[in-house]
C-alpha cells in the first residue's frame, strides 16, 4: 500500500455495482483478492437531507481499491501493445493522413509529437481528444465531484450511503467505507461555491451524527451526466471515443465503469472486423449501451423529484428493516 500522498489513483468510489459485475462476466473477467477493499456492500443507504428520511435498500457492490482495480486490468494489456505511463496528451490536430498529437511529460519538462493513423480517445470526462475533435458536439452536463477520505475509529457502517441534498447538487453526494476510512463525496453543480457547498455537507454528516476522524486525502475530478442521446459521441473520420470520453456513464448513478469496459469491447469487435465502417458496426454494438442511458435517465427524473422521492421513502416499498 503507497502512501497517502503518493497514490495516484482515479478519483473515483471503485464501486462495482451489478451492471460492471455483469460486464465483467461478460469479458469473461473476475476479481482478484488484491482488488477487493473491505467492507464488502449488500445494501444502499438513501438519506434525504432536505425531508430527514432515511431507507436502507438491498444492492450488492462490490468494494474495490480503484487503484488496485486499474493495475488489474493493465496486467491483462499483451506485451504487443507499446503501452506507456506518466504521458498527457496536450493537442491533437488533424492532418492529411491522419492526425498529430503533442505528448508531453506529466511534470511537463519534455515535449514531443507524434503521428497516428486512428486515434482511440478512451481519455474520461475531459476528454481532450473529444474537445478537440468533435467540439461541435453537444457535450453531457458536467459536475464537480469531490471526495474526501476520512480516518475512522472503528469499522464504518457497511453499507453505501445515497445523499440528497437541494442546498448541496441536483445529483447527489455518497458515502463508502473502505477499510478504516470513509469516502465522502458528491456530484457537485458546477457554479458558485463549489467547496463551500461540499463543506456544508460534510459538517451537515457530522451534525448527524457521522463519526470522522481526520481528513487523510481530498481529489476533485468532473464527471458527466448526459441528457440526451445528442450527447453521446462516437466518433468519425478516423478518430474514436469509448467510455466516458464518448457520454457514457449513469446519468441516474455515475456508474461508469460497465459502460467504459462495454463501450472499449463493442470498438474493439467493430475495429478488428476491418477499418472500413467500424463507424457504423461501433453504432450498433453500443446500441443497448445507449438504450440503457436512456432508461436510466427516464429514472432520474423519479429519484431526485423531492417529492417523488420523499414519498417513495416514506411508503417505505422494498426497503428493508434495519435492526438498530
Ligand atoms: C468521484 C467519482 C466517483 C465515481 N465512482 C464510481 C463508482 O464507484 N463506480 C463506477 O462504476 N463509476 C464511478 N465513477 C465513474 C467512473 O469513474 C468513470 O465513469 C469511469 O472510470 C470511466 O472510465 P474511462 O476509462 O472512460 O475514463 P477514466 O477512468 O476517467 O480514464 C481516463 C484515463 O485517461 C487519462 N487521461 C485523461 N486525459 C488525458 C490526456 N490528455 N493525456 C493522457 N491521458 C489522459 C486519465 O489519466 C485516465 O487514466 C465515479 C466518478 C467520479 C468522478
Amino acid at each position: 500500500m503507497q502512501s497517502e500522498q503518493t497514490r495516484q489513483d482515479k478519483c473515483c468510489g471503485g464501486l462495482l455495482a451489478p451492471d460492471a459485475q455483469q460486464a465483467l462476466a461478460t469479458l469473461r473477467l473476475g476479481i482478484p483478492r488484491q482488488v477487493l477493499c473491505g467492507p464488502q456492500l449488500f445494501a444502499v443507504c438513501a438519506l434525504d437531507l432536505d425531508s430527514g428520511q432515511e431507507r436502507f435498500y438491498q444492492r450488492f457492490y462490490i468494494n474495490t481499491d480503484r487503484l488496485e482495480f486499474d493495475r488489474y486490468l493493465l496486467s491483462l494489456v499483451p506485451s504487443s501493445v507499446d503501452y506507456r505511463e506518466g504521458i498527457r496528451c496536450r493537442e491533437i490536430a488533424r492532418e492529411a493522413a491522419g492526425f498529430r498529437l503533442r505528448l508531453s511529460s506529466v511534470d511537463g519538462k519534455r515535449a514531443w509529437n507524434e503521428r497516428a493513423r486512428i486515434v482511440i480517445g478512451c481519455d474520461g470526462a475531459g476528454s481532450v481528444v473529444r474537445r478537440t475533435l468533435f467540439s461541435s458536439v453537444p457535450r453531457p452536463r458536467s459536475y464537480t465531484a469531490v471526495q474526501e477520505w476520512f480516518e475512522t475509529k472503528s469499522e464504518s457502517s457497511p453499507y453505501y450511503g445515497a445523499i440528497f441534498s437541494q442546498q448541496t447538487t441536483d445529483f447527489y453526494g455518497w458515502t463508502i467505507p473502505k477499510e478504516r476510512q470513509l469516502i465522502i463525496g458528491a456530484a457537485l453543480t458546477p457554479g458558485d461555491r463549489v467547496m463551500e457547498r461540499f463543506r456544508s455537507l460534510v459538517d451537515r454528516l457530522r451534525a448527524r451524527g457521522l463519526r470522522l476522524g481526520r481528513m487523510v486525502r481530498r481529489h476533485a475530478a468532473p464527471v458527466l451526466r448526459p441528457g440526451s442521446l445528442r450527447e453521446i459521441c462516437l466518433g468519425g473520420d478516423g478518430a474514436a471515443l469509448v467510455g466516458e470520453a464518448a457520454g457514457f456513464i449513469s446519468p441516474s448513478s455515475a456508474e461508469g465503469v460497465s459502460f467504459a469496459l462495454l463501450s472499449a469491447r463493442a470498438l474493439a469487435q467493430a475495429m478488428t472486423a476491418g477499418e472500413r465502417g467500424w463507424l457504423e458496426r461501433y453504432r450498433v454494438l453500443t446500441l443497448t449501451l445507449r438504450l440503457k442511458i436512456v432508461l436510466k435517465g427516464l429514472k432520474a427524473p423519479v429519484i431526485y423529484h423531492p417529492l417523488l422521492r420523499s414519498l417513495i421513502m416514506r411508503s417505505g416499498l422494498s426497503s428493508l428493516p434495519i435492526s438498530e
